[in-house]
């Protein structure tokens, strides 16, 4: 810590200011009681604030009382000791500590709470469960990793914050109780007592408010911006969750992507992240998912995807052709020479299905032909045409799938991932960065027979919208080693081409209206061409940090299941407030 405290009866210095240039001084610690020793009649205790620990040293000749009181000291009790920074003996030195030079002999010590003993140890890195961990998260948070993980947050936040000050941004708040912004999740309603029936719903994000400020002549904003989405949470997804929320007037794609370049650069730099230096490579959509089955690539490993339908164009094996003639497409991974057991090429399949294919292919490739279940089913040419696509050789493990072409691509990429993570082919030093780009602009939701946005509805798309099949949109996401950490697009800032869109997603004049009439509102009265993006706070400080979950980089975050062990949310409430909502009969 930099700033030393202002003197009081607690403390004049932090634990880690007490290095070998003190040694002779006074000074005052408080903190935790992180551990205690005691030896041929000293006490010692390893005192612990934010900065880190300092060693103190209790005497029973020269401080009775002080070593008298140290003897009832346990972890975690709160205390604040008076003394002399004395160098250790040579042999008591610590090199692991900055201030493991010298220790603070105390003269005076006062304890001013008692810890009972708590659920887990909090001075080292013991696995506890997580449910433990957040149910005393005020005592989890005392432990060095997770200070360590929230100090990295701050740091990250703070960076963002100086770059886009320094770029003429205005950091602008918007309303947490709203209506409905659609980015293709659940909204989380608040009821109104003001008009029972009625409902706030939380933000799913600022976008229509960021918007409003562009068309407000506010020219470029960021927020650092809650998020609230009701979707099953998982390791990478929180109910809510904070970006790093920005929009800007008169840009076009590369105004926007170059601003958070300089903005991802400096957090990187500033942490020791090594990433390329910018411009980052831009990869379309339609490459993405061709080579790696999916939009947000790990591209730090091979094992990339290759299409066989040229190689069985006229097969008669019935799950490739089957596959083929109904519009889907059959691809294959080598993975190389790899030996692997019946067991783990079941599990394989068993991952395959969990990904929605109705199998896998197996093949391991040998001089003649191949060792394989479906081997019997395809011509020797075929076999040789799969082999030239895919590069193999004698030895090598081929992963084939047949299904819909969305199918396939989730399939391949999660046994690309788990080959990966199998074969240790992940480089531990290395991180990629790249920009996705060419989304297609719309899907066709096939359950429910309408076109969908593939961003938000208010995504600009790059030409006419009479071909929405074909049409890409101007948006663009941000991947680091295959993880999406941030998403934005140019906008429309056009009514006619907003309400066309609209038609087109299926929201009718009168919907539209009543839903966004704000936003068409606004764009009559001269909308400048605006765009901006999201870049998720919680994954990026995850990625930074090394941690498995974004829960690790919260303060106070949800467990998997949703729910909040620390204070018990969601919890009933009693029926005099639901009559008061108007959610129970008065
Ligand atoms: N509102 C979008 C999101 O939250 C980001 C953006 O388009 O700026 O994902």
């Amino acid at each position: 810590m930099k700033h030393a405290p202002r003197p009081n009866g607690y403390r004049d210095a932090w634990c880690a200011q007490l290095t070998a240039e003190r040694a002779g001084t006074e000074a005052r610690v408080a903190g935790w009681v992180n551990r205690r020793r005691d030896h041929g009649g000293l006490i010692f205790i390893d005192l612990r604030d934010r900065s880190g620990v300092v060693q103190l040293v209790f005497h029973p000749e020269t401080a009775p009382e002080a070593h008298a009181r140290a003897h009832a000291l346990r972890s975690e009790d709160v205390i604040t000791a008076f003394g002399t920074v004395s160098r250790r003996e040579p042999h008591n030195v610590n090199p692991n500590l900055v201030t493991g030079e010298v220790e603070l002999s105390v003269a005076n010590l006062e304890i001013l709470a008692d810890a009972e003993t708590p659920p887990f140890p909090v001075d080292n890195g013991a696995d506890v469960d997580e449910i433990i961990r957040l149910r005393h998260r005020a005592l989890d948070l005392r432990r060095a990793q997770v200070q360590r993980t929230i100090a990295l947050r701050h740091r990250v936040i703070s960076t963002m914050r100086e770059v886009l000050n320094e770029r003429d941004f205005l950091e602008i708040e918007t309303p947490y109780l709203t209506r409905s912004t659609p980015e293709g999740a659940r909204d989380y309603l608040v009821p109104a007592r003001i008009q029972p029936g009625s409902f706030y719903a939380l933000p799913q994000s600022p976008q229509l408010f960021k918007q409003l400020l562009m068309i407000g002549g506010m020219e470029r904003y960021y927020q650092i911006a809650r998020c609230f989405r009701d979707e099953d949470t998982r390791a990478d997804r929180q109910p809510e969750f904070t970006q790093l929320d920005i929009e800007m007037a008169f840009v076009d794609e590369d105004d926007v992507i170059d601003c958070m370049e300089a903005v991802m650069t400096a957090v990187f730099e500033r942490e020791g992240f090594a990433v390329a230096s910018p411009p980052w490579p831009r990869m379309t959509f339609g490459e993405a998912v061709s080579r790696y089955g999916i939009d947000r690539p790990d591209t730090r490993f091979g094992l990339e995807l290759h299409d066989l339908g040229e190689a069985l164009g006229g097969t008669e094996f019935k799950v490739f052709a089957g596959a083929l003639s109904s519009g889907g497409v059959v691809r294959g991974i080598n993975a190389g020479p790899r030996e692997l057991p019946r067991s783990d090429l079941d599990a394989l399949t068993e991952l395959a299905k969990q990904h929605g294919a109705k199998g896998l292919v197996w093949a391991f490739v040998q001089e003649e032909g191949w060792r394989s279940p479906i081997a019997k089913f395809l011509a020797p040419p075929e076999l040789t045409a799969i082999n030239q696509r895919l590069e193999a050789g004698p030895g090598d493990l081929l992963l084939i799938v047949a299904d819909e072409v969305t199918t396939v691509g989730q399939t391949l990429s999660a046994l690309r991932m788990e080959l990966a993570r199998r074969f240790e082919e992940i480089p531990r030093d290395r991180h990629d960065i790249l920009w996705v780009v060419e989304f297609p602009a719309f899907f066709w939701d096939a359950g429910a027979q309408r076109w969908d946005a593939a961003h938000h509805p208010f995504t600009s798309p790059a030409g006419a919208l009479s071909d929405p099949a074909n049409l890409s949109s101007r948006a663009y996401d941000l991947v680091l080693d295959g993880t999406e950490i941030a998403g934005g697009s140019i906008r429309i800032n056009r009514l006619d081409v907003q309400q066309r869109v609209f038609e087109l997603l299926g929201i009718g004049p009168d919907e539209a209206e009543a839903r966004f009439g704000f936003l068409l509102d606004a764009l009559r009265y001269g909308a400048p061409p605006h765009g901006g993006i999201a870049m998720g706070i919680d994954r990026i400080v995850g990625a930074l940090a090394g941690t498995e979950s974004i829960r690790d980089t919260i303060a106070f975050p949800k467990a998997a299941s949703g729910a909040d062990p620390l204070t018990g949310a969601p919890a009933p409430v009693d029926s005099g407030q639901l009559r008061e909502l108007g959610l129970r009969p008065a």
